[in-house]
């Protein structure tokens, strides 16, 4: 039984992400599945439910509600800003992912969904967020994790720290950075156009 997935193993899993329509979102390489730690909330709950119980070689199609993946689309995540709000020179353009980080460093990522004269219209909700998620998943391999790994509540084995990877999600080797020198002002922008969808 100590190939069952269950809170506390390290999983390894191939998958393949489709909204409704079939459009492919996601998927992980060949050879290189994801690996999370079961139990702790590295991947979205309606998954992670579903994969309890199944071992190495196991094949499942699992169906995500909204409310169990990215969660519903709020409306009143969007929002309009005016360009003079916005850091001179900060390149924008429609579907561009843009970063927005607060004094403590906590990262809200927008979509650019219209430019419109001076107004910039930004969705703050997830990419994914009111989609139903059509998983295919391969489940490649299960493991006992280290007392490091349930510790810091992420697998250690792809080369690095998990969080690393994670964090690196929507960075790319372009980042924009930007400091506002004007005091008591909490905008600094880092500008993204990866449109990677793997955040969870
Ligand atoms: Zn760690």
């Amino acid at each position: 039984m100590s190939n069952v997935i269950q809170t506390n193993k390290v999983v390894s899993l191939a998958y393949t992400l489709r909204l409704a329509n079939g459009e492919v979102v996601d998927y992980s390489e060949a050879g290189e599945p994801l690996e999370y730690l079961h139990g702790a909330s590295n991947i979205i709950p309606g998954l992670e439910a579903e994969l309890s119980g199944l071992k190495s070689g196991d094949k499942k199609e699992v169906v995500v509600k909204p409310a169990d993946g990215y969660g519903e689309h709020n409306p009143e995540l969007i929002e309009v800003m005016d360009i003079a709000e916005l850091p001179k020179g900060m390149p924008l353009q429609v579907g561009m992912e843009v970063d927005f980080s607060d004094e403590d460093e906590n990262v809200d990522t927008a979509v650019v969904k219209a430019i419109s004269g001076s107004q910039i219209t930004f969705d703050f909700n997830h990419p994914l967020a009111g989609e139903t998620l059509h998983f295919s998943v391969e489940v490649i391999d299960v493991r006992d994790a280290t007392a490091e790994e349930i510790a810091h509540g992420h697998p250690h084995s792809l080369g690095g720290e998990f969080e690393d990877e994670f964090d690196e999600e929507y960075d790319d080797d372009e980042d924009y950075e930007y400091d506002d020198d004007e005091e008591d002002d909490e905008d600094e922008f880092e500008d993204d156009d990866d449109d990677s969808y793997r955040k969870n």
